[in-house]
């Protein structure tokens, strides 16, 4: 099930900037990431959204899945950090994105950083692989939720 962020609404990605001025029309039109890090961007804002279709079609093909499936995995994003990119500007062909994205998976805060390669093919910018590291630690009950929405972690993404 896609959820769709509105228009007016701060971007996912943590840009700061607005989901119609960020992230939102990469999504519906792949030839607007002009760069490998507004692909990254718009890439872990379709996580956010279950877009599996952006997902895929920005992955390279050698590379890309057969199909994702969000049901059997649920994980509530928090945020997307850039830590360092290098090449991947307008004219290049090639470039990385050094990240970490956060995510809350059961009772865990998961930190994964990863150092992603992109190509350029065609004028169209796709991802094509990364290793990753993901670091984890226990959210306890009755702290606040990391996700930011200000309730116990108990009463809130805990008990999704
Ligand atoms: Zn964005
Ligand atoms: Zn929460």
């Amino acid at each position: 099930m896609t959820k769709h962020s509105s228009p007016k609404s701060i971007c996912p990605c943590g840009s700061k900037k607005e989901y119609q001025a960020c992230c939102g029309p990469v999504l519906e039109d792949h030839k607007r990431a002009l760069t490998a890090e507004i692909l990254m961007r718009s890439r872990y804002t379709a996580f956010v959204e279950k877009n599996t279709e952006h997902i895929l079609r920005t992955w390279v093909d050698k590379r890309r899945p057969n199909s994702l499936n969000f049901d059997d995995h649920h994980v509530t994003w928090v945020g997307l950090v850039i830590n360092e990119t290098e090449d991947g500007g307008i004219t290049d062909n090639a470039g990385t994105v050094n990240f970490t994205s956060t995510y809350i998976e059961q009772d865990q805060l998961c930190s994964l950083s990863e150092t992603s390669t992109f190509i350029k093919k065609a004028e169209l910018w796709y991802y094509v692989d990364g290793a990753c590291e993901v670091a984890k630690s226990k959210i306890k009950r009755n702290n606040p939720c990391p996700c930011g929405s200000q309730k116990k972690f108990k009463r809130c993404c805990l008990a999704q």
